[in-house]
């Protein structure tokens, strides 16, 4: 059973002496998505975060719709987007997928996936690592199995990434009311609205997310945001801003597993990083699942993550060139180029998705019928 144990203030009392089998340090998608992949271990799995579940959006929340029913959060769509368009200067395409995004609301896809985990959650700031576990503002906590699931700093690894010299894209957005209705997540590939990157316009239910990414971390996108939020939707209101990282870092460490932006999951180019956080954080799960059954020591769990998020290297560099190459265009060219790709569309996307493909996501259903909570051994023979 999940157990939210939120504190503040006065209640804030220390967590010195904690201990668990797992730590998993961060409760978004690729936190929760590990803690969903040991439900049924038996193990004594505690999430941190600085706040409680589902309580800070840090993203647009645009994922392929078949991600969000392989991990049963169907429940949070608000809105599904079957066509994409992308404008530049000279014109627009608009292309029908082979599969569609939806757009979802983050605090209820969070809560939906911590309902699927058996673990403990509680809030602490994560300050580092240790030598038994992890410095918390509220103490130490032991682990012998820890996951940095805490986003684009890293920060259980040393030293941490800092803008602007690390690789990371900067992104704004703002939440305007919206009327309902649309049909596609729209892109601009256009200088006038950021030089390097990308501005979207995706609508949820009663609200659009318009935002802008700027490739170049020393650009600030704001202005950029605001001028195309007021012309898009008349306003700019509710911002919300993070770094992107954009460019894959080891998976795993001597001590500890990293996965979504830790390990910068999310994709270049395209800034994906929501259902990569879901595959990687799912990898690192069934690592820690097989330590937990005595299957592996945790130095081979670590290796085979990092082993398995490498192997996805090729890729990754791949949607870097295309992110170097793209701003690069003529802007002729890149439109010429948007219109004769309408006939690769379907070749192309199928091919994007399976770069992380929800199947890895149905294997979970089926461990969950034939496991019984308690059945696999405690870590702390580890
Ligand atoms: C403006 C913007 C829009 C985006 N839109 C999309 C989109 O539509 N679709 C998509 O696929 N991707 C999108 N992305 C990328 C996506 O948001 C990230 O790749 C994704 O959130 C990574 O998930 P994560 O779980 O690794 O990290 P995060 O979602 O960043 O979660 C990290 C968690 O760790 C917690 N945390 C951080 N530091 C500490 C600490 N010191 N102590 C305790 N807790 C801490 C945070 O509170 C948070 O809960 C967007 C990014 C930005 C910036």
């Amino acid at each position: 059973m999940t157990v939210r144990a939120t504190k503040r203030g006065a209640d804030r009392t220390p967590l010195a002496g904690a201990r668990a089998d797992v730590l998993v340090c961060g409760a978004s998608f690729a936190g929760l998505a590990v803690a969903r992949e040991l439900a049924g271990s038996g193990a004594d799995v505690l999430v941190l975060d600085r706040y409680d579940v589902g309580e800070r959006a840090t993203s647009a929340c645009a994922a392929p719709t078949p991600w969000l029913h392989a991990m049963g959060v169907e429940g949070s769509i608000r809105h599904e987007l079957p066509y994409m368009r992308f404008t530049t200067p000279h014109g627009s395409v608009r292309y029908r997928l082979p599969w569609s995004w939806s757009a979802f609301d983050y605090r209820e896809l969070c809560e939906l996936l911590a309902a699927q985990a058996d673990a403990r959650f509680d809030t602490a700031k994560v300050e580092g690592r240790t030598e038994r576990g992890v410095l918390t503002d509220r103490g130490e906590v032991e682990a012998p199995l820890v996951v940095d699931a805490l986003g684009w700093r890293r920060v259980l690894s040393d030293p941490h990434f800092q803008p602007p010299e690390a690789p990371l894209s900067r992104g704004l957005e703002v939440h305007p009311p919206h009327g309902g209705g649309g049909d596609e997540l729209h892109c601009w590939v256009d200088r006038s609205v950021v030089r390097h990157g990308y501005g979207w316009h995706e609508p949820a239910a009663d609200e659009v997310r318009i935002g802008v990414r700027s490739y170049d971390p020393r650009r600030h996108v704001k202005d950029a945001t605001v001028a195309l939020a007021e012309r898009e939707a008349g306003q700019a209101v509710r911002f919300q801003g993070n770094w992107f990282p954009h460019r894959l870092r080891p998976a795993a460490d001597e001590r500890t597993f990293f996965a979504g932006d830790s390990a910068g999951h999310c994709f270049p180019l395209s800034g994906e990083g929501i259902r990569t956080a879901f595959y990687f954080g799912i990898s690192a799960g069934r690592e820690i699942a097989a330590v937990l059954e005595g299957a592996k020591p945790r130095a081979a769990a670590l290796r085979d993550h990092a082993a398995f998020s490498a192997a996805h290297a090729p890729a990754y560099r791949h949607a870097l060139r295309l992110q170097r190459l793209v701003p690069a265009l003529p802007p002729r060219l890149l439109t010429l180029g948007l219109r004769a790709f309408t006939p690769l569309v379907d070749r192309a996307f199928t091919w994007y998705l399976a770069q992380a493909h929800p199947g890895m996501a149905a294997a979970w259903q089926a461990t969950q019928t034939t496991s019984s909570v308690g059945s696999r051994p405690s870590a702390r023979a580890i």
